[in-house]
């Protein structure tokens, strides 16, 4: 759902398709989503070949790195949860504390499939696979240090709990 969230159509929606099938081929099952784009009624349509190894439902995927989101892009969409409440839970009123947590609990996420692209302590630059995610390590590379990304990652978690209180 995240890849075809980065993969907008053309008129620039980002909504995927609608109509979800899996039906088996070569190599194991694939899911397909089809259907007209909610915006300009292009068809769109995705195919991802399922992990043997089915992820749990609370995460993006199993313990393999993703072979179709780099980690750039994992981790600008967690910049992108992220900023969307203050560092500061006290400034987050009551009745949005549960969306906050939520975004926050999939920021964090994402740093975690940012973390298993990792090699002896930081993302290798080859890791990185889209030009948007190309470009944030040409300009950050030190936030795909190991320590950086669990210094966030804690950061983060003590954010949810802080908004659980
Ligand atoms: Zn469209």
């Amino acid at each position: 759902l995240l890849f075809m969230h980065l993969t907008p159509c053309v008129c620039g929606a980002t909504t995927a398709p609608q109509s979800r099938g899996v039906h088996a081929a070569a190599h194991g099952l694939v899911a397909r989503y089809a259907g007209p784009c909610a915006a300009c009624g292009r068809e769109r349509a995705f195919e991802f070949e399922l992990d043997p190894e089915t992820p749990p439902i609370d995460a993006y995927g199993g313990a393999q790195p993703s072979r179709i989101i780099c980690p750039g892009q994992f981790a600008l969409h967690s910049d992108e949860l992220a900023a969307r409440w203050p560092a500061d839970g006290a400034l987050i009123p009551a009745e949005r504390r549960t969306a906050a947590r939520e975004d926050l609990v999939w920021a964090i996420r994402d740093l975690e499939e940012v973390a298993k692209f990792s090699v002896d302590g930081a993302v290798p630059e080859a890791a990185f696979t889209s030009a948007r995610g190309r470009e944030l390590y040409r300009a950050q590379s030190g936030r795909f240090r190991a320590a950086r990304l669990a210094a966030r990652t804690e950061a983060y978690r003590r954010l949810v709990e802080a908004l659980r209180a």
